[in-house]
């Protein structure tokens, strides 16, 4: 019944719907025969292969074979799952996809509350970071000030309600805050406290740059160095990948992403012009992770420190994407180095030389088998 439901709206929202439309808001259509042409948006050509119907209300690239219809067109150039898809088409067409269940509805409100509260919260941070401890770390390891505003990165400050106290000015309610993952209750039940205090704070954001997290990073001794948001309705950690709404469109482009294994590693990549740098939150690698990437390219290159725990987390992510039919590659940096630090020693150059290199899983494996034996 329900299911039913949700196909009449799909229908309804589809009919709703010019594809021709929607296309020629991102690209030069032009008229060829029976359909518009352009340049493909999902592969690099200099001539058009992709192609739109309004007959049949499909699009097709004859060049890299991706088709589909008005919402598979949204989900590819927007990066948005089929649900996000739906609701931005159904707005268009001013059709409700409410959902006529209460319990339903509680939650979407919840989810919206949170979002909202993470949003507040990114802002509250980014306005600490001027003259902060945080802001002294990230230039000490070669942020430029363009590139911290870029990422949105902010300070939370030592105390353990200036967040708190911040949100209930702007009427932000504790549960919202809560459901974000930005406040712990208070272990006698009494209100809650500031989950992170005196930490340089990276904003996690979903393909639409949506904030949904963050992490967290320890400026003195504190356990754990990196803190992160704990799973919430918005914020999982097996479904997202640091940096994947900045490096998106370069990756559709190249057909490539570059998985690192921290946030700086990335945000120094992309400050550096290796703009299809993303990482993983510090969890193992999912099939979930595996099907967010192929929506944007079809090849992975794994990018690790050489020691043997970079080593040892390479190894489990390829049993991941290779899985799932990637492309995967290893690129090996030079001992002992990360990307960030190697970035702002040597500039570009060496992590892209590791880039071009990357090897084959085959390959990877057979030099590890190598190394153990002393070949
Ligand atoms: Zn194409």
């Amino acid at each position: 019944m329900i299911r039913r439901m949700a196909e009449d709206r799909k229908e309804e929202v589809r009919r709703a719907t010019d594809v021709v439309a929607l296309v020629q808001r991102y690209l030069p259509l032009r008229r060829s025969g029976r359909s518009w042409s352009a340049c493909c948006p999902f592969h690099q050509e200099r001539t058009p292969s992709f192609h739109v119907w309004p007959e049949t209300q499909r699009w097709k690239c004859f060049s890299c074979s991706r088709s589909g219809d008005a919402f598979a067109f949204l989900m590819e150039k927007e990066g948005v799952e089929f649900p996000e898809a739906l609701r931005m088409l159904a707005r268009e067409a001013g059709i409700s996809l409410d959902p006529p269940d209460p319990a339903a509805a509680a939650a979407a409100k919840a989810k919206d509350a949170a979002y909202g509260a993470a949003a507040f919260a990114c802002r509250w941070f980014q306005g600490n970071l001027k003259g902060s401890p945080g802001a002294a770390y990230l230039k000490s390891r070669g942020l430029t000030g363009e590139t911290a505003l870029e990422w949105r990165l902010g300070y939370a400050p030592p105390g353990w309600d200036g967040l708190l106290q911040a949100a209930r000015g702007e009427g932000i309610p504790e549960a919202a805050l809560e459901a974000a993952g930005l406040v712990v209750p208070r272990r006698g039940g009494d209100g809650f406290y500031d989950r992170f205090r005196d930490r340089v704070i990276f904003p996690i954001a979903d393909t639409t740059g949506r904030v949904v997290g963050f992490g967290a990073r320890a400026l003195g001794d504190e356990q754990p160095k990196y803190l992160n948001s704990p799973d919430s309705a918005v914020f999982q950690k097996g479904r997202l990948l640091f940096g994947l709404d900045r490096a998106r469109e370069e990756a559709s482009k190249a057909r490539t992403l570059c998985v690192m294994e921290g946030y700086m590693d990335v945000i120094m990549s992309h400050q550096h012009g290796v703009r299809t740098a993303v990482a993983g939150l510090g969890t193992a690698f999912t099939q979930e992770h595996a099907a967010l990437m192929r929506r944007f390219a079809d090849r992975i290159v794994l990018v690790y420190d050489a020691d043997a725990a970079g080593k040892n987390a390479a190894d489990r992510a390829l049993g991941v994407l290779l899985e799932a039919d990637l492309d995967a590659r290893v690129a090996v940096l030079p001992e002992g180095k990360d990307p960030c630090d190697l970035l702002v020693l040597r500039g570009p150059g060496p992590l892209l030389e590791s880039l071009a290199a990357a090897r084959e899983v085959f390959e990877h494996l057979l030099a590890g088998t190598a190394a153990r034996h002393d070949l």
